[in-house]
């Protein structure tokens, strides 16, 4: 077997039409997909099913999905996805994760808490990580519709005033949750895009001070940024986080992986080897992955840095 670059590994992905509305394909593809591209560790960070009516997905609610759907496909994912970890295990190393979010705000804490603390029929862990990752300031959406984005906006008054809350929910987030990796620092530029404001600076000396205090929130609780790729694929010009994110990052000694942030076959692997280059362009030498040694229990993972 050829050896495969230990780097390339991705925390954040996987997604599958099986199991998220907005997503394509099975797992089971979206696994083959990954051997194919070369990967060395993948993991699988499907959405948790957010638990109110309020927060469901245009999509979902158009297809006449409600919560017990969701939550029902989460079920069937989580016994799906030790399954598949093991029919592949000969071929890649899989990571069980989730995508955890930030809603409702009174309880997604607890909720992500019960979410990580599930097992298997044999009293084993059902995942091995998670995903933190923020896609809602004050239970509003900013990565869904236009309309959605603009009552993010309308509720805070401008982009800057929007975006120091999202990186303050971000420095909630994880404190509160914890997580092994946070996804895609700098999302609110999506939101900014979606809004038709990219010529606005998401970079001013407050925005700044709030990015600070999400990246030491960060650095403290041990989490490594995901240099997530899907912003090429989204028109962004560039992955997240930015080029002055990654600086700011490695400078206070925060380390990154990869996530092909993978919603269809095609996405994954999409733009790892461009990320590479960025994070070396941007002085970031190294990665830190999480993966599994040969024949290690289940959930016991090791992190290991590893020079890009
Ligand atoms: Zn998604
Ligand atoms: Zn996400």
């Amino acid at each position: 077997m050829i050896e495969k670059h230990r780097w390339k590994v991705s925390l954040h992905g996987g997604h599958s039409g099986e199991f998220c509305d907005h997503a394509e394909t099975t797992l089971c593809e979206m696994l083959e997909a990954a051997v194919l591209a070369g990967y060395h560790t993948f993991g699988v960070s499907e959405h948790i099913p957010r638990p109110e009516a309020k927060f469901l997905y245009r999509n979902e609610l158009e297809r006449g999905w409600d919560v017990a759907k969701i939550e029902r496909d989460f079920d069937a994912y989580t016994l799906a996805l030790t399954e598949l970890a093991d029919s592949f295990a000969d071929r890649l190393i899989v990571l069980r994760g989730f995508e955890a979010e930030v809603v409702p705000t009174a309880s997604y804490p607890d909720r992500c808490a019960k979410f990580r603390g599930r097992t298997q029929a044999d009293g084993r862990p059902a995942f091995d990580y998670f995903v933190g990752s923020v896609h809602y300031v004050n239970e509003t959406q900013i990565d869904g519709t236009a309309e959605e984005c603009k009552r993010a906006l309308e509720e805070w008054g401008d982009l800057e005033s929007l975006a120091v809350k999202y990186y303050d929910t971000v420095a909630e987030m994880a404190q509160a949750l914890n997580p092994d990796v946070v996804g895609h620092l700098d999302l609110i530029k999506k939101t900014a895009k979606s809004l038709g404001l990219q010529s606005v600076p998401l970079d001013t000396p407050v925005i700044a001070a709030a990015v600070d205090r999400a990246l030491e929130s960060v650095r403290s609780v041990g989490a490594i940024l995901d240099l997530n790729t899907a912003g090429w694929r989204k028109g962004l010009g560039e992955p997240y986080p930015a080029p002055w994110l990654i600086k700011r990052a490695s400078a206070m000694g925060v380390p990154f992986c990869f996530g092909d942030d993978s919603h269809r076959p095609s996405d994954v692997g999409s733009g790892i080897t461009d990320a590479r280059d960025y994070l070396l362009q941007n002085g970031v030498k190294s990665v830190t992955v999480l993966t599994r040694e040969v024949d290690c229990e289940r959930g016991n993972l090791v992190k290991q840095v590893i020079s890009l």
